[in-house]
């Protein structure tokens, strides 16, 4: 993979300390960065850049930060001291065709990538990223409850709600710690996985009538699934933790009302394991990148 990659120059805008344990991966790989926002030297392969601007002339792809720019083109980057902006000018200074990378992408990337013509890699929603991705997320959410409540994980009444990449990491963590696991799924197949991994599988329907024996209820379906009328059953007392990408799937409105304590808990990877993150990131970027910039000759199967 390092051959492949030598010389190849990627422009990283904005980021935290994920992207500062990712940088010296790549550069193992032979490759060169282009930096603005981060605490970097210069050196022979590091350019340390004053400007998104600066940093994207001439680079072969472009990497934001996980949740990469806000509606108004503000790119993440809590490591600078000054504002970085992605504008339709450092767009239209990128070479032709140079794709970006970004956890997520918002409407206004969206908008300003088609306008320029530059395909947009959403890498959070990489099956194999989240998956890794699930275990931080998993590790910091269950921080989060050993912190905020006065009982063990330990035989507690544990809800999972959704059986995905998180939900499934979550509820084997929250098992092997000991707590009774409820998890809440729909497809016929994840009710028989979770049976067979030895928890409580629950549909939705079945949920409004078990919510009141939660004490901690970890939400990852991202959509409104903890309702007005779900949330008046459940315990006082019982802590909601959300991880499902913004706005959660928590009435968090209906909650505050009912006095629930309910946590939306974004970006943990980030915040609870930046070096495990940037890591798996430096994992899945070279992978990444090989396959967007390699001629599109080398992919078509000859006949
Ligand atoms: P995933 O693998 O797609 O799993 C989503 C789960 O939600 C699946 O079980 C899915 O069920 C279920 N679901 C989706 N829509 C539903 C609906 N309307 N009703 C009932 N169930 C529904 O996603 P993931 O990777 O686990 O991520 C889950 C969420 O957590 C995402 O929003 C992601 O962005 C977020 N996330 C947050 C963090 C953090 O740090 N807070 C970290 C990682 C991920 P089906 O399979 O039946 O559709």
């Amino acid at each position: 993979m390092s051959s492949l990659l030598k010389g190849i120059k990627l422009a990283v805008l904005g980021g935290d300390a994920r992207e500062l344990v990712m940088i010296p991966e790549l550069l193992k790989l032979g490759m060169e960065v282009q930096v603005v926002g981060l605490p970097l030297e210069n050196n022979e392969a590091v350019k340390v850049c004053a400007t998104p601007m600066e940093a994207v002339r001439g680079a072969a792809a472009v990497l934001l930060p996980m949740p990469g720019i806000d509606n108004e083109g503000r790119i993440r980057a809590p490591l600078s001291s000054e504002a970085l902006w992605l504008t339709p000018e450092v767009m239209a200074e990128m070479s032709p065709r140079a794709p970006l990378f970004v956890g997520v992408a918002r409407v206004r990337l969206r908008e300003m990538a088609l306008a320029f013509n530059h395909k947009v890699v959403e890498i959070a929603e990489i099956d194999e990223l989240a998956i890794y991705n699930s275990i931080p997320s998993a590790e910091g959410a269950i921080q989060m409850a050993m912190e905020e409540l006065p009982i063990t994980i330990h035989g507690s009444k544990s809800f999972v709600l959704g059986f995905g990449r998180t939900g499934m990491t979550l509820a084997r963590m929250l098992a092997a710690l000991g707590a009774n696991t409820f998890v809440a799924a729909r497809k016929p197949r994840d009710m028989a996985r979770i049976y067979e991994m030895g928890y409580h599988s629950l549909t939705y329907e079945q949920l409004s009538f078990l919510i009141g024996e939660a004490e901690i209820i970890f939400n990852t379906v991202p959509s409104l699934i903890l309702t007005e009328e779900i949330l008046s059953k459940v315990t006082p007392g019982a802590l909601i933790i959300d991880l499902a990408s913004a706005p959660g799937g928590t009435d968090f409105a209906a909650a505050q009302r009912f006095g629930l304590k309910a946590i939306l808990a974004p970006g943990l990877p980030g915040k609870v394991a930046p070096k495990t993150a940037g890591l798996m990131l430096a994992m899945i970027i070279p992978q990444l990148l090989i396959q967007e910039l390699r001629p599109k000759a080398a992919r078509t199967p000859r006949p």
